[in-house]
């Protein structure tokens, strides 16, 4: 994961700034709920930030709408990114506060063309509770879902 973390307060960070033409970007797409310009990390050739227009800090914090708008756009930037790069894997990847390893506070997700060995380590420690634990956590989500409804 990239260590750079922007601390800006909102309205000021790196990617309001971005998007409102104060800080030069390579610009791949725009509409008007969102934004793709190219990460100055590229992991890999290709790799496309796809953010909110609207200062949101994470994907809780976006409105349904702009959260399956920012989706819209990264599934629009994978197609272009499948016919200009041809990789042969792609990964989305978006995350949420310092834990989650976020470090712009501005809701975005990251569009990465994959290669085999290409470095990328996604780690994935499984845990593989009993059946009984997982139909716990899953009543637990049910309930949460019909107090959110
Ligand atoms: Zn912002």
């Amino acid at each position: 994961m990239p260590r750079f973390v922007d601390t800006s307060p909102p309205g000021q960070c790196i990617f309001c700034r971005l998007i409102a033409g104060e800080i030069p970007a390579a610009l791949v797409y725009q509409d008007d709920q969102t934004l793709a310009f190219m990460d100055i990390g590229q992991v890999n050739p290709g790799h496309v930030l796809v953010a909110s227009r609207r200062h949101a800090v994470t994907l809780l914090d976006l409105t349904p709408d702009e959260a399956a708008a920012t989706m819209r756009t990264a599934q629009r930037v994978a197609h272009a990114v499948k016919t200009a790069f041809d990789p042969p894997g792609l990964t989305l990847l978006q995350a949420n506060g310092r834990e989650g390893d976020q470090t712009v506070f501005h809701f975005h997700m990251h569009v990465v063309p994959r290669h085999a060995d290409d470095g990328i380590a996604l780690s994935w420690p499984r845990k593989d509770p009993a059946r009984e634990v997982l139909q716990g956590y899953a009543e637990k989500l049910r309930e949460a879902m019909a107090r959110l409804s």
